[in-house]
């Protein structure tokens, strides 16, 4: 039995990519390794997604230079860097490779002498329009490149290539410096423009402002002062003038993302739909705060140093987290979820309800990087919670079957399909989007800190990671989470180790057991830690406690097991998807009628049969008895992306005189 834990070890870790755990880097994809279900579809969506992008289509218009309607052609690029960069330390792809140096190329081609990355005219440079919004995303793209450049140029032997490719990190870096230095002197503090930065592009500001996360990546990286300075100024424009962002102090007034027009600007409620002054976007303000974090966490470097400037570190902080927990109580859904045509709505409590663009896939990722994000900063697992939710739910769902694209909405109930084209372009902000949410669940997976292990997620996984010791910790989980409730976790590593496993908030009472032995006081809501001396093949079992459970919404229920919400799909052709459900249930309601069940074809991750009492004629001796039906998972639901099929996820209960 030892010797076949031993080869097991030997040979599951030599599958693991070795090196691209570099904490803080953004080429990090973490170290899970992911099998089964979820090893598949990512497989697939970088395979037939992210590989299969067309580099030089997506550049051209850096080279062209056509823009006249003020779009945003220059997002796509550095949105797939941002996953790209990534994804190619997870797979090895050497078509991935060569699409990332030479997208990189071409990009430092088309810089102009001033510095200028866009493909705007002159004249309408730095103003309406999403000009800056796309500068940001070619900062992150070419951040991205140099980070993983300067680890494989570090390392000298890149394990892909003999040859280390073309451009250098320090070209990449230049590239940025040279942007950015653009950027300050045509909007800066005293940029020749004449207009503040929050001015310019759309939502009172939230799209320019969101500038602040790459040019403190950009900071972090150089040390140059004036880009903390930079940075500083953005920040001043994010809280101070009546009618910019205002994203600090409505945000600590404690006023609802929802609410938050008004307050000095102009909503504009009935204008276009690319409105100027309203502040309800949903994604472009969460890719404030996620600059804010960044600079936050460098002022706490900075006040530790100097022990002072606390104060502020805590309110912008304070900030980001209280609007994030506004909208967990707001604005997100059973399917982790929000936004209806990318704007806050108090959706929530107004999820029974059609309404209209639900989801959008760029909202959805975003979600999940300001969790991500709020998780490292703040070590709370409940932004974990809603990375699970959202990932399981709204995530999956919008990700096609064959990996290959990302719905642009992804409703309650309703159908999926096809997103749009955006700008002239074959391609959309939610096709360039996706794939970094998937990132998010990936790295979130497993994760070492100060000589601490945590797993936050549950799937079968190979992980290793290298304690600041040198010392190498590592496991092997077999699981089929979310569909049953349990995983079981193998030891491939030796000595004193504090391992810690997330229990989910909706567990109520988790089981976990370590060689057999069952362990005391589990709590949901927070880590359950082992701290004990490992040999290989250990096991450590956890079992949730996840049975479907009832919510009840003004006449409409949905019902939800563990992170999983549950839908009924027309493939499964068992009645009309609107019959309603007799009164009674109640909201919180554990739900035994539901069975796991075989599904019926391969595209169904999980299937559930249930006996419920459906339907109107109950005066009826036939008409009142129960009829079986069954569910699926949400993800699941409608996945065929086909016009025929179509599912639901909340369903009427009938009313009384
Ligand atoms: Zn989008």
């Amino acid at each position: 039995m030892k010797k076949l834990i031993v080869v097991i070890a030997v040979l599951g870790m030599a599958a693991l990519p070795a090196a691209m755990a570099v904490g803080g880097s953004l080429a990090d994809c973490g170290t899970a390794r992911l099998k089964g279900y979820l090893g598949e579809r990512l497989d697939a969506m970088i395979a037939n997604h992210v590989a299969a992008t067309d580099v030089d289509y997506i550049t051209a218009p850096f080279l062209e230079k056509t823009e006249t309607k003020r779009w945003w052609q220059t997002e796509f690029w550095g949105k797939w860097m941002h996953s790209a960069v990534p994804y190619l330390g997870y797979c090895g792809s050497e078509k991935l490779r060569a699409l990332i140096d030479r997208g990189v190329e071409r990009m430092i081609a088309s810089q102009e002498l001033n510095g200028y990355i866009g493909n705007y005219p002159d004249e309408l440079r730095c103003g309406e329009g999403w000009d800056v919004w796309g500068m940001k995303y070619t900062l992150m793209g070419l951040l991205h490149y140099y980070d993983w450049k300067r680890h494989e140029e570090s390392n000298n032997s890149s394990r892909l290539s003999s040859n280390i490719s073309r451009p250098t990190s320090s070209a990449a870096l230049d590239a940025c410096r040279r942007l950015c230095d653009y950027v300050i002197a045509e909007i800066g503090p005293n940029g020749r423009r004449g207009r503040e930065l929050w001015q310019t592009g759309n939502w009172s500001g939230y799209a320019s402002s969101s500038i602040l996360e790459p040019v403190m990546f950009l900071y972090k990286r150089t040390k140059e002062r004036k880009y903390l300075d930079f940075a500083a100024y953005i920040v001043k424009g994010m809280s101070e003038p009546e009618a910019g962002p205002r994203l600090v102090d409505l945000a600590l007034k404690g006023v609802s993302v929802a609410d938050r027009n008004g307050y000095g600007n102009t909503p504009e409620t009935g204008g276009g739909y690319v409105m100027k002054h309203n502040r309800w976007k949903a994604y472009e303000m969460m890719s404030c705060y996620q600059g804010l974090l960044e600079y936050s966490e460098e002022l706490r470097v900075k006040s530790e140093e100097l022990g002072t400037g606390r104060e502020e570190v805590e309110r912008l902080r304070l900030a980001a987290i209280k609007t994030a927990e506004d909208i967990v109580k707001e604005e997100i859904n059973l399917a982790g979820g929000s936004a209806s045509s990318e704007a806050w709505f108090h959706g929530a409590r107004k999820q029974h309800l059609p309404y209209v663009r639900l989801q959008e896939t760029c909202v959805t990722t975003t979600w999940m990087r300001f969790c991500e994000k709020l998780l490292d900063v703040t070590g709370d697992p409940k932004w974990a919670d809603e990375i699970e939710k959202t990932f399981y739910n709204a995530y999956l769902a919008a990700l096609k079957a064959d990996g290959s694209e990302f719905a642009g909405y992804t409703p309650l109930s309703g159908g999926r399909y096809h997103g749009q084209h955006h700008c002239y372009m074959h391609t959309d902000c939610c096709n360039a989007n996706g794939p970094r949410g998937f990132l998010v669940f990936l790295r979130e997976l497993f994760r070492t800190a100060d000589g601490v292990a945590t797993f936050n997620f549950y799937a079968s996984a190979l992980v290793k990671e290298t304690l600041p010791s040198g010392r190498a910790v590592a496991f092997d989980m077999y699981s089929l989470y979310p569909r049953d409730n349990s995983a079981r976790i193998v030891s491939h590593t030796t000595g004193p180790l504090k391992l810690r496993l997330r229990i989910p908030s909706w567990s109520a009472k988790t089981v976990v057991k370590v060689n057999g032995a069952a362990q005391q006081n589990v709590a949901s809501g927070g880590y359950f830690t082992i701290d004990c001396d490992w040999r290989l093949g250990d096991i450590v079992e956890i079992a949730f406690d996840m049975p479907v459970v009832a919510h009840v919404r003004e006449h409409h229920v949905a019902f939800t097991r563990g992170p999983v919400l549950l839908a009924r799909d027309s493939r499964f052709a068992d009645g009309d998807l609107m019959e309603p459900l007799r009164g009674g249930i109640r909201d919180g309601q554990v739900q035994p009628a539901f069975a796991a069940v075989r599904a019926p074809s391969d595209d169904l991750w999980m299937t559930f049969a249930a006996t419920l009492p459906l339907g109107s004629h109950h005066a009826n001796p036939e008409g009142r008895l129960p009829a079986t039906v069954f569910f699926c998972d949400y993800a699941s639901a409608g996945n065929t992306w086909r016009r025929d099929d179509f599912y639901r996820t909340w369903f009427p209960v009938e009313l009384g005189p």
